[in-house]
């Protein structure tokens, strides 16, 4: 069954929506890992700095509290942000304050230890990168940052002509052991991601209607129930009336095709609250925010709309809809909205019934 689904994921082209969601997801499930790789790189910046500093005798000079300040300053900015394009935006200014600050302290070694040093510092940016929530986007600019930045072979440095192969080699290597990893990586990410999305969507949607099924509702009103204790609440009970017949007269078919219609309809009218089929031909409806009058109202409305609705056969619907209390449970409040479905049926049908 896994291997079903997985090659099916697999199969599928992933949208541009799902991508984007995917990638904010990454970012805020990685966001704590993502400021401890910032605070380990100025912690390793800084270090660096001192012992240079210490090693050439250059002393601790106003530059280095400046690059501290900056460092500070986007770290505060990557902690505070709440999306993912504006994080990588400042991501890119600190492997770019990175990149500037490892070269100006690297420029104080001497001659000869400047290559390895470059490189240490460039392959540390690429490795950290691998690992953080970006898009392929960000990672690149962040690959051409760094080995424009951190490049052995540019800048003030000397000419090893017996090294200068290796000096180009291992940068290409562990460019391209880096490409690897993030785009592994990512991919894997992205499909686990698209698969736990298709996995939920079964679970929790109806196949037929495409509305969220009773499993999915019996969550989420028990989470409101336990959230908000206003007295302002409400469950509703929708069954369609006589749908045996038009199963019977017009076949399962067009019995489904109303089912769906209906739902639609229901989603059209109240989809700001928490709707569902509940199974059958019956939904089920949890408001909220609104007095006990209004309520009956939506309820009215959604009962005319619906016997209003265009194409054959025509349907009406009879609604039972319950007023909560503070302390009601969600299967006291279902029993109750079921009775008033009861009564509306029993004066008739194609009307709502409120319990006060
Ligand atoms: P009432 O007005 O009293 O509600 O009468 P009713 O005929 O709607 O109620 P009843 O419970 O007797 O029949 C419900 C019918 O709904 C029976 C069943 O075949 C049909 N049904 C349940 N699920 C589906 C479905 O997924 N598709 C179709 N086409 N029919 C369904
Ligand atoms: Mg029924
Ligand atoms: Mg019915």
């Amino acid at each position: 069954m896994f291997k079903t689904i997985e090659s099916e994921v697999l199969k599928q082209r992933i949208s541009n929506e799902l991508r984007t969601e995917f990638l904010q997801h990454d970012f805020e499930r990685l966001h704590s890992f993502s400021m401890l790789v910032l605070y380990v790189s100025i912690c390793m910046w800084f270090l660096l700095d001192l012992i240079v500093s210490f090693q050439a005798g250059q002393g601790f000079s106003y530059i280095s509290v400046l690059y501290l300040a900056v460092f500070a300053a986007l770290a505060a900015l990557a902690a505070l942000t709440r999306k993912a394009r504006h994080f990588y935006v400042i991501n890119l200014l600190f492997v770019i304050t990175f990149g500037l600050g490892a070269r100006m302290v690297i420029e104080g070694l001497p001659n000869s230890l400047r290559p390895a040093w470059l490189v240490i510092a460039a392959s540390t940016v690429l490795y950290s990168a691998t690992a953080m929530p970006l898009s392929r986007p960000a990672f690149f600019s962040v690959l051409a940052v760094t080995w424009v930045l951190l490049n052995p072979l540019l800048g003030d440095v000397p000419d090893f002509d017996e090294r200068r192969s290796l000096l180009v080699c291992y940068p290409l290597f562990i460019s391209a052991l880096s490409v690897y990893i993030f785009h592994h990586l990512h991919n894997a990410k992205l499909y686990n991601y698209a698969m736990a999305r298709l996995l939920l969507d079964q679970a929790y949607l109806d196949a037929l209607t495409g509305i969220p099924n009773r499993r999915s509702f019996m969550t989420r009103v028990t989470r409101r129930l336990n959230e908000d204790t206003s007295t302002e609440r409400y469950l509703a009970m929708v069954d369609i009336d006589h749908f045996k017949r038009v199963n019977d007269a017009y076949g399962h078919d067009i019995g489904d095709e109303v089912l769906t219609r209906v739902a639609q309809k229901i989603e059209s009218e109240l989809g700001e609250f928490e709707i569902a089929r509940l199974g059958g031909e019956e939904f089920g409806i949890f408001l909220w925010g609104m007095t006990a009058e209004e309520a009956q109202v939506r309820m009215e409305r959604l009962r005319s709309a619906t016997a209003a609705l265009p194409g054959k056969p025509a349907v009406t619907i009879s609604l039972g809809l319950a007023h909560l209390t503070v302390d009601s449970t969600l299967s006291q409040m279902l029993i109750k909205a079921d009775r008033a479905l009861y009564d509306s049926k029993h004066n008739g049908r194609n009307r709502v019934t409120y319990a006060p």
